[in-house]
């Protein structure tokens, strides 16, 4: 089901994404090498709870899955999504991706960021620079009138073009009072196919990328992280997006 948002809901939306925001940023702030996963997951939750809201991931077990442990995903390296976060310490190099979500009043909010730690790699940052810029074409196709393939074509073409992979099978979502709702927004598409886009809708969009062209992948035994079939390394970067009658805002900036 696509429900749209008054601009009420929207702003209520926003607040709950500011959140998630400032639990991404305290969590790079800290993500430094000798640091663990488990530490950062810390880092997140308390920016979440002080602010008064709660982790929407903690105990997320859809289509009976065991519940999902961590209040961020941090997947490092060739884990493209949905990471657990443990205690694995940062190594100098690693490339992470942190994705999170808050829920505020009911409202919730999604959004990912990938970045180095310590001295990256050059081929590293082109990725994640990729992946943000794919997003980044994406929002800018959030328009009314558009449709969802506008959006994918802008996506993935992007990435196809620099010879990125593109995870299989994943895409982005509505989202709302549920983090997943309606409708699928798929990181590939057709310009001018798909449901049109409507002041009120609100989505979450994320290309997932992968370095060596590939998208298939693995699970690990703990039924969650999803690596790169070939060990490429990959990134993820994530928006919660309104679409306006004065274009698309970012609700989790
Ligand atoms: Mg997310
Ligand atoms: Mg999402």
């Amino acid at each position: 089901m696509v429900e749209l948002k008054t601009a009420g809901e929207i702003d209520a939306m926003a607040a709950a994404g500011k959140i998630v925001a400032d639990a991404l940023a305290a969590v790079r702030e800290n993500a430094r090498v000798g640091v663990t996963l488990l530490e950062l997951d810390a880092i997140a939750a308390d920016v979440i709870s002080g602010a008064g809201a709660s982790p929407v991931f903690l105990n997320y077990a859809p289509h009976g899955a065991s519940p999902f442990p961590g209040v961020i995903c941090a997947s490092v390296n060739d884990a493209v999504v949905h990471g657990i976060p443990d205690a694995y310490r940062l190594k100098d190099g690693d490339l992470i991706s942190i994705d999170g979500g808050a829920k505020l009043d009911g409202w919730c909010g999604d959004s990912a960021i990938s970045f180095v730690v310590g001295q990256g790699r050059r081929e590293d940052q082109a990725l994640i620079d990729a992946a943000d810029q794919a997003l980044a074409l994406g929002i800018a196709a959030a328009i009314p009138g558009n449709r969802l393939g506008d959006i994918g074509a802008a996506i993935g073409n992007h990435a196809r073009g620099l010879g990125y992979g593109m995870l299989a099978d994943h895409g982005g979502h509505g989202i709302g009072r549920e983090m997943h709702e309606g409708p699928d927004v798929p990181n590939e598409g057709r310009v001018g196919k798909g449901l049109r886009l409507r002041p009120g809708l609100v989505i979450a969009i994320e290309p997932m990328l992968i370095a060596d062209g590939t998208d298939d992948y693995r699970h690990d035994a703990d039924g969650w992280t999803l690596r790169t079939l070939t060990g490429a390394r990959a990134a993820h970067s994530e928006h919660t997006v309104a679409i306006t009658e004065d274009g698309p805002v970012i609700l989790t900036r």
